[in-house]
């Protein structure tokens, strides 16, 4: 950041005691410009034995597989930013509704919280198309996916394995999951069983 969002003047980093971290303050209007991690929704959507990926149409990981993914919006529950995300980039429309929590992702490297969520289909799932981030999009069963062309599989721990295992056997759990950490300490998760599901729909 260089410049002001209120008043269009220099800013400078500045440590703020109070806070115990640094952060943008503006000379002239005295604003603090607060920096604070972005929230990432992406979409499980599961057929069969498959799930829903996108092949990268852009850089990092051109070429590489990746689920349908993005920028939570302002005004957007999680839910329907991981709905809206699917039909941008796949072309499919899934019922925010229909969302399970799956995982959460502490991306602290990068400023960034994923928050997963998979959705089952039944029956045949209508016609998707790639949208402008994507090349293809597809729905893969494990032995589709080498290691070596799902994006960022180091940092996430190889393929989609649990996932699959857990569309054999159907039980399914919620993950928390701390990746790329600044200590060092990497890769991170712990499994949490799902107890029960309450319908929120009031219909
Ligand atoms: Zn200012």
């Amino acid at each position: 950041m260089n410049y002001c969002s209120e008043c269009g003047c220099a800013v400078s980093l500045e440590w703020v005691p109070e806070d115990g971290r640094q952060r943008y303050l503006c000379g002239s209007c005295g604003v603090t410009h607060y920096d604070n991690p972005r929230v990432i929704v992406a979409s499980l959507v599961c057929w069969r034995d498959r799930i829903l990926m996108c092949q990268r149409s852009r850089e990092p990981a051109y070429g590489q597989w990746i689920l349908p993914s993005g920028f939570l919006e302002c005004g957007e529950t999680l839910q329907e930013g991981a709905a809206r995300e699917t039909f941008e980039e796949a072309g499919l429309i899934i019922d925010p509704a229909d969302l399970h929590l799956y995982s959460v992702m502490n991306m602290t490297a990068i400023q960034q919280v994923a928050v997963a969520f998979r959705v089952q289909i039944s029956g045949k799932p209508a016609e998707i198309r790639p949208g402008p981030e994507c090349l293809k999009v597809a729905f893969l069963s494990e032995e589709d996916i080498p290691a070596n062309q799902f994006a960022w599989f180091e940092a996430l721990g190889s393929r989609p394995t649990r996932l699959f295992d857990e569309l054999r056997s159907e039980d399914y759990t919620i993950q928390l999951l701390s990746i790329g950490t600044n200590d060092g300490t990497g890769f991170r998760s712990r499994e949490y069983a799902i107890r029960g599901h309450h319908d929120y729909r009031q219909d």
